[in-house]
């Protein structure tokens, strides 16, 4: 029996799993991470977060090519190789995999490709491509991610019918794409294709797309997709989907008997949540235990039930986002050393949807607010007075601060226009660090950039802001 002795195994590469074995190789522990594809890096670099940003960017330069023509540069209309674009961003995903490869060697970290299946608490089955391996270690970390979720009743056995991984392997681009689920993919892949030429048409069941966000940030998203789509229909659900010779009949119903309707489309994308990855990892052979949806529960330092069992990421449910992940090995790797046990729900996550506009926030959202009855005050400071913003034809944008109006402390930041993903770093950083309103409105903010937003809102709150009539003082005439 080909058996292996480990201190810590770390079962999934993705951005959860490999920072854990890195980090925990740094601690001086001898690590075995397990991966089942042949790539590392997980959902995020090869089926998400990377391949979808690269698809972002390029097409992007395309409706940033046609609005170019108001600014007297005048391109002709792009001839699209599908083909090339999917080479081009396949090579990135490889330099990011074999980068991630290369700090695996660095440092010692064996990596073994195969699927790991529990036998106990202590040892780890792994069918590889070269038979079977068992892997006795003290502790693990289970990172194994998630996988789009794909109703019965969507899931026709038809190519047709993808999810963000077969989306984003780009094979062609649909006349008539519908995307179920108008959350973070949905709306991230539905600007993708409809950039690419596609007629895109969301189906959403809620009545607001991305929910979680405040409704006055996503109203430039909405305002920006209407533009682009073809149809956002909300507060309506698929209710039958079959195959139709070389395309999906589709029916949906939305609120009213009279909101049913039929329609035929080349592919579907159905966008509706993930699930985790763990229904054939052998749970049953070890004491973790799942919650609610199937997630792995853990407590605080990411220790789930079983004392020599970690989970981190996607698989323990919430916010499913790779820079939680991240920041989940750093607490179950301090765990495990037997230094801290910091407790998971108190993290401070941002998110951020890479549309056009992007949308970003952290920490308290104003409706979050409203429902757990927190003292706050929002204050907005829209890009249309921003030099910066007006010289990228960015003003559509606003930056937003919930503010305890007590102790001025900020509790929390929205961001919606050009590059909220990067400027909500700032906001993050303010609110970890204890900043008031106070803070941000004395740090000098580099002229002219759209960083300024943050500081001209800051002052907003004080009522002072240079670039902003204090109401107070608003000509009546
Ligand atoms: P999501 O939870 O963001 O959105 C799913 C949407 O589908 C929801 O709005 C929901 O109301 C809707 N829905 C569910 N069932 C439906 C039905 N039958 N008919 C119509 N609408 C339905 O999920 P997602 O977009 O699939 O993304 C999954 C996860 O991946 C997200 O939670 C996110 O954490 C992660 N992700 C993040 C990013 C990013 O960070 N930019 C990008 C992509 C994905």
């Amino acid at each position: 029996m080909d058996e292996i002795e480990t201190e810590i195994l770390v079962i999934g590469a993705g951005p959860g799993g490999y920072a854990a074995a890195f980090l925990a190789a740094d601690r001086g522990k001898k690590v075995v991470l397990v991966e089942r594809e042949n790539r590392l890096g997980g959902v995020c670099l090869n089926h998400g977060c990377i391949p979808s940003k690269a698809y972002l960017h390029a097409t992007h330069l395309i409706s940033e090519a046609r609005r170019s023509k108001q600014r007297g540069i005048i391109f002709a209309e792009p001839q699209i190789e599908l083909n090339t674009l999917r080479e081009w961003k396949e090579s990135v995903l490889e330099k990011l995999a074999g980068g991630i490869q290369g700090l695996a060697k660095a440092r010692g970290v064996e990596v073994i490709h195969g699927r790991g299946h529990f036998q106990d608490s202590h040892t780890l089955r792994v069918e590889t491509d070269q038979g079977q391996r068992f892997i006795r270690y003290q502790q693990a970390i289970i990172a194994t991610g998630s996988r789009p979720a794909m109703p019965k009743a969507f899931d026709l056995g038809n190519p047709r019918v993808m999810t963000s991984t077969e989306a984003l392997e780009l094979a062609s681009t649909p006349k008539r794409l519908l995307v179920i689920g108008g959350g973070y993919i949905g709306m991230e892949l539905g600007m993708v294709y409809s950039a690419l030429g596609s007629e895109v048409t969301v189906v959403e069941a809620l009545g607001g797309i991305l929910a979680g966000a405040d409704s006055d940030l996503v109203r430039p998203v909405m305002k920006a997709a209407k533009a682009a789509f073809k149809e956002i229909r909300l507060s309506t659900k698929v209710t039958g989907m079959t195959t139709a010779g070389r395309q999906i009949k589709v029916i949906t119903s939305g609120a009213g008997a009279e909101d049913s309707r039929e329609d035929h489309f080349d592919n579907v994308l159905v966008a509706v949540g993930r699930r985790p990855n763990c229904d054939d990892l052998g749970l049953s052979n070890t004491s973790v235990q799942t919650g609610a949806g199937g997630f792995i529960q853990v407590g605080p330092g990411q220790q789930t039930d079983d004392p020599a069992i970690y989970a981190i990421g996607d698989v323990t449910g919430g916010l499913m986002l790779a820079h939680k992940a991240a920041r989940e090995a750093r607490l179950a790797v301090a765990a495990l050393v037997g230094e801290t046990a910091e407790d998971p729900t108190e993290l401070l996550v941002p998110a951020v949807v890479f549309t056009h506009p992007e949308l970003a926030w952290v920490g308290l959202t104003e409706s979050e607010a409203k429902e757990k009855k927190i003292n706050f005050k929002s204050v907005r400071f829209s890009w249309a007075g921003l030099g910066r913003a007006l010289s990228t034809d960015a003003t559509e944008g606003f930056t937003k601060l919930i503010v305890d109006p007590d102790s001025e402390r900020i509790l929390g930041v929205g961001i919606v226009g050009q590059g909220a993903g990067e400027l909500i770093a700032e906001g993050t950083l303010a609110i970890e660090m204890g900043a008031t309103a106070f803070d941000l409105a004395e740090t000098i903010h580099p002229h002219p950039t759209l960083s300024e937003s943050l500081m001209e809102c800051a002052e907003v709150f004080y009522g002072a802001s240079a670039h902003v009539v204090p109401k107070a003082k608003k000509s009546t005439d």
